[in-house]
This record gives C-alpha cells, structure tokens and sequence, in this order.
C-alpha cells in the first residue's frame, strides 16, 4: 500500500522541522517494517503563509526524498488547505494531520491496520481534551452535540485526523461545493468505516492557527452547510408567536366589548413592537445567511489555487 500523509500548515516554521522529523521517522518505520511502500510519501500543504515556513518545506523536500511540498497561492484556511491536499496527493490511502503535532502518531500505525482489514477511512478520536481550556472543552463539545441536535452527522471529538482510501477520496472528489466543512462531509460518503482512539497532547511550538474568528467561521459553516434545521425553528417560532398574538388580539377585545375597563398598554405594545422587530430581522439574517451560501455556491469557482509544488 502507497501512503500519503497530508499536513497544512499555516505559519509553522517552529514546529515544522521537528514535525517533519518525526512523521520521516514514522514513515521510514513503515516502509521498513513493509506495512507502506517505499513510494509513500509526506505532503505539507503550505496555507499562504507569511513566515518561513515555504522555505523551510522547500529546504526539507529538496533534503529527503519522502518529503513533498504544495504550495497554495494564498491563505484559503484550514479546510480547504486540507481538501486540496487530500484531492492532488496520489496514493492508496491518505492521512491527514496537523502540522502542530498534537494528534499522536502512534495511532497512524492503527489507521493503517483498520485500514488493512477493510475499513475506507478511520476516524481519529480523542480520549479526552485535558489540554485543552476549559473554555475550549465546552464550547466545542457542546458545538458538538448541538450538530447532532440539528441533524448534522459528525463524529463526536474528531477532528481532521483520518485516515481516507482512494476510493472514499474519489467519492469526496464529486462534492463540488465551496463552503467546506470536512467533518460533515466525509460522513456522508458512507462505506465501511472505523475509530482510533489517542490522547491529545499539547501543542509542540508557536501559538494556535485557529484564531478565535477563523473558529467561529468553521462552527457557522458546519451548521449552516449543513442543515436546514435553523431556518425551521425561525418559521415554528414565528407562527407560534403569531398564533399567540391573534389570541392574545381576540381576547383583547373581547374584554373591550364586554365593558371591562382597560389601561392604554403602551408598555405591552411597544414591547411587542420590538420583540417582533428583533425577530424578524433576525430571522431576515438568516435568510440572507442561506441565499448568501447559495450565491457562493452557484459561481463555481475554485476552491483553491496551488501556486507551485517541490
Ligand atoms: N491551518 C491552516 N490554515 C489556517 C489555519 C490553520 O492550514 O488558516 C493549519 C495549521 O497550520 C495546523 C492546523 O491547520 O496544521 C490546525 O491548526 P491549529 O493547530 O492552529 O488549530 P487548533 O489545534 O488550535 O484548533
Ligand atoms: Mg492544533
């Protein structure tokens, strides 16, 4: 079996070489032990990034022959660093993994023996987040379980270390759309699949790639990509709200029309006023966010430009 392991990396210079270090080592464990080819090889995916960090995969491609280079002609973020990786590397099966070296190696072995009995691609899960914040934790399990509330399948703490066969990358090569969003869609593709466990460790060098904005633009891409879910509850609110309102009208004037005194509400009306006026430009919002994915989906453009490769 020919490996390839795909790795972005967005301004990694402090971590690179050791990153490149270890995942050689790896892969010559492998080769030499006969689980992978001799062909196999490392692939980092330089992000448009703005520090040394093409230099250096430069330095180590033109070094070690197992090492390969892709360079994207700008920052095009995480995922798509990552799609364009995994749809231009060749190979039987292909890994992805980040360049910060957080995930463990050790579980590459493991994807590679799920993959040996069967499985198209293998899922690296974590056991547990004790190096993350607290803060991290919960905000991303509970992003987690609110995907699955609105009916998005994904696997519960993964993250885009897996294993994929060429098979499922042909599948995943037909999804033509724009907004990314890899943990959604490779579950979609289906066939046989399974889970490594590993411990996270923390990151080996330099600060995080996913600035707070980059996060929260990958959280609103996974919901709104894909499910409809969000734009239902605004149309149930709605009615609800209506249906309530014409009640609430009927008995108004039903106490008008039976006599009984009552105050001017102004404070009830204006209330209502802007209750509704919140909602409605919300939902508005909302609106506009699903025409704005389609209006992104229906240009076609590319997702991503490789400027060069070593
Ligand atoms: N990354 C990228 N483009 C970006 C941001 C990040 O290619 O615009 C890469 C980064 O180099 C790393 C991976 O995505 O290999 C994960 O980023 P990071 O480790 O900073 O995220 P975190 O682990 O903090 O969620
Ligand atoms: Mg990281």
């Amino acid at each position: 079996m020919e490996l390839s392991i795909v790795v972005p990396c967005y301004n990694e210079e402090s971590v690179l070489p050791e990153t490149a270090g270890r995942l050689s080592e790896l892969l010559q464990k492998l080769v030499g032990g006969g689980t992978v080819r001799g062909t196999s090889r490392i692939y980092f995916v330089d992000d448009g990034s703005t520090d040394a960090t093409w230099n250096l995969i430069e330095a180590l491609a033109a070094q070690q022959p197992r090492i390969k280079g892709i360079k994207l002609s700008r920052n095009c973020g995480h995922q798509l660093a990552l799609l364009a990786g995994l749809l231009t590397v060749p190979g039987d099966a292909v890994i992805s993994i980040d360049a910060d070296l957080q995930d463990d190696l050790d579980a590459i072995e493991h994807m590679i023996d799920a993959h040996a009995k069967g499985s198209e691609i293998v899922y690296g899960v974590r056991k547990k987040r004790d190096t993350d914040t607290l803060l991290k934790r919960f905000t991303a399990e509970g992003y987690y379980r609110l995907l699955g509330v609105l009916g998005v399948e994904v696997v519960f703490n993964h993250a885009d270390y897996r294993l994929m066969s060429r098979r499922a990358l042909n599948a995943l090569s037909t999804y033509e759309e724009v907004n990314v969003f890899l943990r959604g869609m490779i579950p979609q593709l289906g066939f046989r699949t399974s889970t490594v466990y590993y411990d996270r460790q923390e990151r080996f060098a330099g600060k995080s790639k996913y600035t707070l904005r980059k996060m929260l633009a990958l959280a609103w891409n996974g919901i709104t990509s894909f499910s409809p879910t969000p734009l239902r509850i605004i149309t149930t609110v709605g009615f609800v709200i209506a249906m309530l309102s014409l009640a609430l009208s009927v008995w108004a004037l039903t106490v008008r029309l039976l006599g009984y005194y009552t105050v001017p509400g102004w404070a009830s009306s204006v209330v209502a006023i802007y209750f509704l006026g919140g909602l409605q430009l919300f939902s508005i919002g909302l609106i506009g966010e699903y025409l704005a994915k389609i209006y992104l989906e229906v240009k076609r453009r590319p997702r991503f430009q490789i400027e060069t490769t070593v």
